[in-house]
């Protein structure tokens, strides 16, 4: 029996015409496979309406009742939907999580997918063409609803395809792929046919919001194809899948950037054994993630540690920082938030050398500063002043060549 999974994200459910589009979109599914499986997420704007009615009912509003409430948006759509779809005569079901179940653990907000009963889909398949399922949620074993974390219905749809098997999975919503880099500010910005799943997982995590990060994971590690494409198009979309030598001769895939960054300098801190921990132990015991670092060379027993934060929380970094500094006996704190951090991304940088010199020639000679650097197998990141991040990211797309196909 083949299953094609298809997920349709909030634009795409969000009117009445619009899901007739999805409806045209699941029948064009069932003529490719023998049945659809349809993970819907809540009508655009209803989560961050039901989040916002919970703030206002409490000022720390119970995380577990929070789940149960916003998970409600995705039970409108699916149950909508649903009824568009036994007018047109096909046999279809909706199902929210625990009559799968899509078991999870108690990490109310986040949680984490434990187990999906793929059996028990599958005799609700022997009944039914179409399934309608809830995105984004899922259950405990003590039959608690919990949501999978914001834009998480991406993970619901890549984990049901991973356990059954299926084909591909498809990722509909309002962009007709993913893109070089972001076309609102590049115009040469050019979609892509296929993309490597470490590629996209650093595009997600630089800020690329098509996919949720923890889905391109589950993806990768399930080896499930996932074509992200429009509802509102026929285009095929780009597929995110597993890495081949054609890929590898690209140098640079993609451009991504980042304007929630604030970058914190420490100076004059000693330069002994334990400094290092003494000033992240207490920053991820908060949760707080730390980006870029970079410590600096030691002069007379002494060294500058400088780390990038989310913007959000340097207040909570700095008044850290200002204990941390009392204790180890630094000189003083500096702090600037007017960062920002452009990355070059490929894994074509595997097997080239020379990318990071090309990409600091072009900035430079633009006369873009740059404040600091960091690298991996498949990306470099530079930091530089929020101002330049729009004109860095096009220099960057133009010097690696993207703006024309290879394909
Ligand atoms: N409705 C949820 C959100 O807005 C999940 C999703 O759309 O993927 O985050
Ligand atoms: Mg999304």
């Amino acid at each position: 029996m083949k299953i094609l999974v298809q997920k349709f994200g909030g634009t795409s459910v969000a009117t009445r015409d619009a899901m007739q589009k999805v409806l045209n979109k699941v029948t064009d599914g069932l003529k490719r496979s023998d049945k659809v499986i349809a993970v819907l997420s809540a009508r655009a704007g209803e989560t961050n309406k039901l989040l916002a009615l919970a703030d206002e009912w409490s000022m720390t509003p119970d995380s577990a009742e929070c789940d149960a409430l916003v998970s409600t948006g995705e039970q409108v759509s699916i149950t909508l939907f649903t009824m568009l779809l036994k007018d047109a005569g096909i046999r279809a079901r909706s199902l929210l999580s625990w009559q799968i179940p899509i078991k999870t653990d108690s990490d109310f907000g986040r949680a984490r997918i434990r187990s999906i009963d793929s059996g028990n889909l599958r005799s609700y398949l022997e009944s039914y063409d179409v399934l309608v399922i809830a995105g984004f949620q899922g259950c405990t074993e003590d039959k608690r609803i919990t949501t999978l974390g914001r834009g998480g219905s991406d993970t619901s749809a890549v984990a049901i395809a991973a356990v059954l098997d299926s084909a591909e999975c498809e990722i509909y919503t309002d962009v007709d792929g993913v893109y070089t880099t972001d076309p609102n500010i590049c115009s040469s910005a050019r979609k892509m046919d296929r993309v490597a799943y470490d590629e996209m997982l650093e595009m997600a995590s630089m800020g690329a919001k098509v996919l949720h990060i923890r889905s391109v994971e589950f993806a990768k590690k399930y080896k499930v194809p996932v074509r992200v494409r429009s509802t509102f198009s026929d285009d095929p979309g780009t597929l995110v899948t597993q890495e081949d030598s054609s890929m590898e001769a690209v140098l640079v895939s993609g451009i991504a950037y980042d304007k929630d960054q604030a970058r914190v300098t420490l100076r004059a801190l000693p330069d002994v054994p334990g400094t290092a921990a003494a000033v992240f132990g207490p920053l991820s015991e908060k949760g707080i993630l730390v980006d870029m670092i970079v410590q600096n060379t030691s002069n007379d027993g002494h060294t500058d540690i400088t780390f990038t934060v989310s913007r959000k929380e340097l207040p909570q970094t700095l008044e850290l920082m200002h204990t941390i500094a009392d204790k180890t006996g630094a000189a003083e704190i500096l702090h600037d938030v007017n960062v920002a951090k452009v990355s070059a991304i490929g894994v074509g940088m595997r097997n080239h050398s020379g990318v990071a010199a090309r990409a600091f020639a072009a900035l430079t000679q633009e006369g873009i500063n740059i404040l600091m650097i960091s690298t991996s197998e498949i990306k470099i990141t530079i930091l530089i002043q929020e101002k330049y991040v729009e004109l860095a990211v096009r220099i960057l797309h133009d010097t690696f060549g993207l703006d024309w196909s290879i394909d």
